[in-house]
C-alpha cells in the first residue's frame, strides 16, 4: 500500500512541480481572464484539481472538473479546503460515462498530452468531451499541438542502451536488442548532439479535428547542419493556446526547457553519416495499435543519398 501511495501522489507531483506545464497553463487562465469571466469551464481530466482552482480564481461561473482516479477524492477535499466549493464541482467518473449537470460548457480546459504527444490516448477524451458539451461558440484550452522531428548523434547512449546487450557478461543476449530497437526511449536530448533542422511534422487543431487525424503518416526532409553521425530520430511536441489575447504556449523540445515530458529518442539500425546540407528523407506513420488503443504503432521510413552514406530502411516502433 504505501508503494501505491507513493506512486498516486507521485505523478501529480511530477506534473506540478514541471514548472514549464503548470506556469504555462497559470499564465493562460490568469493573464486571460476575458476566457474565463462568468463561463461554465469543463476541465477534463482534473487531477488534483489545479486547473479547476486556476479557472475559479480567473472568475469562472462554475468549473466542472472530472476526474476517473483516486485523486477525484483529493480534488474534492482539496477544492472545499481552498473555499472554491461554490464554484467548483468535482465529479468522479471517466468523462466518457460521466453525467453532467448542465448540456453545454463554454470553455474546456485539459492536460492531456503523453509522451510523443499522443501515447495513452486522452486526446480521444477531450474531442469526446468538445463534441459532447462545448458550446458553438466555445473554446478548447490549449487548441493547437504540433509534433516535430530532428536527427541526433547519440554513439555513447546507443551503445549503452542498445549494443550493450550483444555482450552481457560474456553472454549473447542480441535478441533482447531487437525488442529494445523497437521501443522509443523517453529521455532529454542535449541539444549539442542535435545534427540536422528541426520539422514540423503534424500539426493538430483541437476545436475542429476528428480522433482519426491523430494517426496519420507524413513526409519528412531532415537536412545536415554539420558533418556527423546520426544514430537516433528524435520527436517532440509543442502545444499553443490561440484564443489568448497573445499567443502562449510552451515546446518540449531539445532547445527549450525540460519538461517531464523530455523528448522521444527513436533509434536507427543504420549509422547514418551525414555531411553538411546533405538530406535525410522519409516519411513517419503514427497509429494507434489495432489491438490495444492506448499503445501507439509507429513506422519509420527513411533514406539518404549522401556522399559518405547510401541507406534506405523501415523500421517500426511500438510505444506501450
Ligand atoms: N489536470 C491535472 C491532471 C492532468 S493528468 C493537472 O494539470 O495537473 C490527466 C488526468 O486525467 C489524470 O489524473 C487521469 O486520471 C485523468 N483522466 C484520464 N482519462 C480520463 C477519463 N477518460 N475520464 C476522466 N479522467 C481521466
Amino acid at each position: 500500500y504505501f508503494t501505491l501511495g507513493v506512486c498516486f501522489a507521485g505523478i501529480h507531483e511530477e506534473m506540478l512541480k514541471d514548472v514549464v506545464r503548470t506556469r504555462s497553463y497559470q499564465n493562460v487562465i490568469t493573464q486571460n481572464n476575458f476566457l474565463f469571466k462568468d463561463k461554465i469551464v469543463l476541465d477534463v481530466g482534473a487531477g488534483t484539481g489545479i486547473l479547476s482552482l486556476f479557472c475559479a480564481k480567473a472568475g469562472a461561473k462554475h468549473v466542472y472538473a472530472i476526474e476517473c482516479s483516486q485523486m477525484a477524492d483529493m480534488a474534492k477535499e482539496i477544492v472545499k479546503t481552498n473555499g472554491f466549493s461554490e464554484v467548483i464541482t468535482v465529479i468522479k467518473g471517466k468523462v466518457e460515462e460521466i453525467d453532467l449537470p448542465v448540456p453545454k460548457v463554454d470553455v474546456i480546459i485539459s492536460e492531456w498530452m503523453g509522451y510523443f504527444l499522443l501515447f495513452e490516448n486522452m486526446l480521444d477524451t477531450v474531442l469526446f468531451a468538445r463534441d459532447k458539451w462545448l458550446a458553438d461558440d466555445g473554446v478548447v484550452l490549449p487548441d493547437k499541438a504540433s509534433l516535430h522531428l530532428t536527427a541526433i548523434e547519440d554513439a555513447e547512449y546507443k551503445e549503452d542502451k542498445i549494443e550493450f546487450w550483444n555482450n552481457v557478461y560474456g553472454f549473447d543476449m542480441s535478441c533482447i536488442k531487437k525488442q529494445a530497437m523497437m521501443e522509443p526511449l523517453v529521455d532529454t536530448v542535449d541539444q549539442n548532439q542535435i545534427v540536422t533542422n528541426c520539422q514540423l511534422l503534424k500539426t493538430m487543431d483541437i476545436s475542429k479535428m476528428s480522433s482519426g487525424d491523430a494517426s496519420f503518416t507524413v513526409p519528412f526532409k531532415l537536412v545536415a547542419e554539420r558533418n556527423d553521425f546520426i544514430h537516433a530520430l528524435v520527436a517532440y511536441f509543442n502545444v499553443s493556446f490561440t484564443k489568448c489575447h497573445k499567443l502562449m504556449g510552451f515546446s518540449t523540445g531539445p532547445r527549450s526547457k525540460s519538461t517531464h515530458w523530455k523528448q522521444t529518442v527513436l533509434y536507427l539500425e543504420d549509422v547514418v553519416t551525414i555531411c553538411e546540407g546533405e538530406t535525410l528523407s522519409g516519411s513517419m506513420t503514427v497509429a494507434n495499435n489495432k489491438k490495444n488503443p492506448r499503445d501507439i504503432d509507429i513506422t519509420l521510413k527513411y533514406a539518404i543519398n549522401g556522399n559518405r552514406c547510401k541507406v534506405s530502411r523501415t523500421q517500426h516502433y511500438k510505444m506501450r
